[in-house]
């Protein structure tokens, strides 16, 4: 089969490589693959910037079908619409799994990064991963689960929004706007979305589409300024940030106010970053660091979007076969798409 392959250590590094189908463990199931999203993350591993095992076909945001299941599967069979968590490799024994957060394991290896993703026909992994997909959510809004979930699990399991408070999201990438989709759904005061020029058009569109009370672009105005007129002083209780910038982080410390909270989401993309560090501590901060996502954020977000209260598909911007996957890539790369679909 054809797949999307990052072969070795370095920038680039990318091809499209005829491989094995993949062989199956007796706890497998065997997916046909159906939709797979390109994630943020793949560009950081194509520009050598994240952590990866190479060779390794990539992909982890993806739904599909079940083909075949090992003989030890029970509950799972051919024919099954599913999502998978993409938590393989986690160990299951050390404090952190047995704690019951397996998706932080450090022998965590995750499909499209540390084992063979989705950017391909068939994808080959442990039946536990697997979430049912309802037939009311079509594949390729179903691919973008896995950021949705990761979103769900920061935002209402670790930083708890509340209905009624005011947030507002720093980056209108995919993430900031699923996170924007997110707060809107769990009927946040206002939610407001900051972005650079390059968001103009297509970006800043969706926010205006997936309901954004203010969209402001911060190479032109104060988004503190802003903030503080909107709340009369006070800042937000709750700032989403999906940037990973330096400055949108400092303006973070600025638009939540005194014991407010800052979800961080976005991956720097470098070693090191400034942080307005005592500004923090004079406001009594929060800042919860929040990376992927727990087996109860997948339910909540395939049961929002089931049940239609979260319009996951308006995220969803271009789709192309997988073989365009350079140009999916440029699409990301270059502010034009939010979320682009590659289809096997
Ligand atoms: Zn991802
Ligand atoms: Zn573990």
């Amino acid at each position: 089969m054809k797949a999307v392959v990052k072969y070795g250590k370095g920038k680039g590094l990318v091809e499209i490589r005829d491989v094995p189908e993949p062989t199956l463990k007796d706890d497998d199931v065997l997916i046909e693959v159906k939709a797979v999203s390109v994630c943020g993350s793949d560009l950081h591993i194509y520009n050598d910037a994240h952590p990866y095992w190479p060779p390794v076909i990539l992909g982890h945001e993806f739904s599909g079908v079940i083909v075949r299941a090992g003989k030890d599967v029970r509950g799972w069979k051919a024919g099954d619409r599913v999502v998978t968590e993409t938590r393989t490799g986690a160990c299951g024994i050390c404090y952190i799994c047995q704690s019951g957060f397996p998706q932080v394991c450090e022998q965590k290896r995750p499909y499209g990064i540390g084992r063979d993703g989705a950017y391909t026909k068939y994808v080959a992994g442990p039946a536990r991963l697997l979430h049912h997909l309802p037939d009311t959510i079509p594949f390729e809004t179903a691919a973008v689960m896995e950021p949705t979930a990761v979103c769900v699990s920061a935002i209402l399991e670790r930083c708890r929004l509340q209905a009624g408070e005011s947030v507002v999201v720093t980056g209108p990438g995919p993430i900031g706007l699923i996170s924007l989709a997110i707060a809107k759904t769990a009927g946040a005061r206002f939610v407001g979305i900051t972005g650079r020029s390059s968001a103009e058009g297509m970006r800043f569109e969706k926010a205006r589409e997936l309901g954004a009370d203010f969209i402001l672009n911060t190479d032109r105005e104060d988004p503190v300024k802003k903030v503080q007129e909107m709340t009369g002083g006070l800042g937000v209780d709750l700032l989403i940030e999906t940037s990973g910038g330096e400055k949108a982080i400092a303006q973070a410390f600025e638009m939540v106010r005194r014991l407010g909270r800052i979800c961080a989401l976005g991956i720097s993309g470098k070693p090191q970053t400034q942080i307005p560090y005592d500004r923090g501590i004079f406001k009594g901060l929060r800042y919860d660091f929040c990376f992927s996502s727990s087996w109860t954020s997948w339910e909540m977000a395939i049961g929002l979007v089931a049940k239609g209260l979260l319009p996951l598909e308006k995220v969803i911007t271009h789709r192309l076969p997988i073989e365009r996957w350079e140009e999916a890539f440029k699409l990301l790369e270059t502010r034009q798409a939010a979320k682009v679909i590659l289809i096997p």
